[in-house]
């Protein structure tokens, strides 16, 4: 979707610290982290919120919940523990309008919410 900065970052347009890829999901570290580890996966098609996502097929959050495995793997921080949050709308703390899960980790977290 244009004008959309997951969509820029999926095309190429917004450079990121890429993580993990599948042909569904990309995960990058986040720009303004708030612990050590803190890393966002986003579906590669553009779903607004958590509220948007459809039934049916091959679900994305099969695929956004395959993608955090293996993102904690990847960051070492599978056996210690992490985090993972969806923020849904307004209210939720939801700040970009393109579905994205938070894994966060790294350090005892207490009230890191993302
Ligand atoms: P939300 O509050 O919508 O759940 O979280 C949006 C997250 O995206 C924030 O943690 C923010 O730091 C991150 N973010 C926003 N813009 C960019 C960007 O251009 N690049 C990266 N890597 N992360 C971003
Ligand atoms: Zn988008």
């Amino acid at each position: 979707m244009e004008d959309c900065i997951f969509c820029k970052i999926v095309k190429g347009e917004i450079p990121c610290s890429k993580v993990y890829e599948t042909e569904k999901v990309l995960a990058f570290d986040d720009i303004n982290p708030m612990a050590p580890t803190h890393v966002i996966i986003i579906p590669k098609e553009h779903i607004a919120t958590l509220m948007d996502v459809k039934d049916g097929g091959t679900n994305i959050v099969d695929h956004l919940v395959s993608a955090v495995q293996e993102v904690a793997k990847i960051k070492g921080i599978d056996e210690k523990g992490f985090r993972m949050t969806i923020n849904c709308n307004e209210e939720g703390g939801q700040i970009i309008f393109h579905l994205h899960v938070h894994v966060l980790g790294g350090k005892k977290l207490r009230d890191e919410l993302a």
